[in-house]
């Protein structure tokens, strides 16, 4: 998947409240084979690091595991999606 793809299925996630628009409240690294990216809705294979994001209670979904880069891209797109909400000049 490129860039752009994974940036669009991010954000769409986002949207459709798949993946919180919150800080991540503990964030754990692993390298563990098997199990879908909540970002890119790619695999995971032994040799890829990801990132186990555990967020606040109440918030929907709870946890989300993450590839490195779609962690970065979510992080970036979270905050876009923050400091853009409410902007009606977009
Ligand atoms: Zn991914």
């Amino acid at each position: 998947m490129n860039e752009t793809a994974l940036l669009i299925a991010i954000r769409t996630r986002l949207r459709q409240r798949k993946l919180p628009d919150q800080p991540p409240w503990r964030v754990s690294g692993e390298y563990a084979s098997g199990g879908l990216c909540d970002g890119c809705g790619g695999r995971f294979t032994s040799a890829q690091a990801s990132y186990f994001v555990d967020f606040s209670a109440g918030s929907t979904p709870e946890s989300a595991r993450f590839h490195r880069v779609c962690f970065d891209a979510w992080q970036r797109e979270r905050e876009l999606a923050r400091t853009t909400a409410g902007d009606v000049k977009a």
